[in-house]
């Protein structure tokens, strides 16, 4: 476990990200809403990238701003912490 300093890091607007991605169907909620209960209730972890919708394995739930293997954005996060962001 190592802990990572974020400080440099430009902060990413999740939640505008986050609504994007839903307005253009990169991501639904369905999908989201799913991966973290598999999360929940299982070993699944699994992330989605905001920007592009990539879906990453083992991604902990509570992931932020993680690099993208896709896009390179980091804009990766757990499925949990999606479904948090979601609620208003
Ligand atoms: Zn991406």
């Amino acid at each position: 476990m190592e802990d990572e300093t974020t400080i440099t890091v430009k902060p990413f607007d999740a939640h505008a990200a986050l609504k994007s991605a839903l307005d253009k169907g990169i991501l639904t909620e369905d999908t989201i809403l799913a991966a973290a209960e598999e999360s929940a209730f299982g070993d699944e972890y699994t992330g989605y990238c905001l920007e592009c919708g990539y879906e990453h394995e083992g991604v902990e739930p509570d992931a932020r701003n993680y690099v993208c293997e896709s896009c390179g954005a980091r804009a990766v996060y757990g499925a949990e912490e999606i479904v948090i962001m979601m609620v208003p």
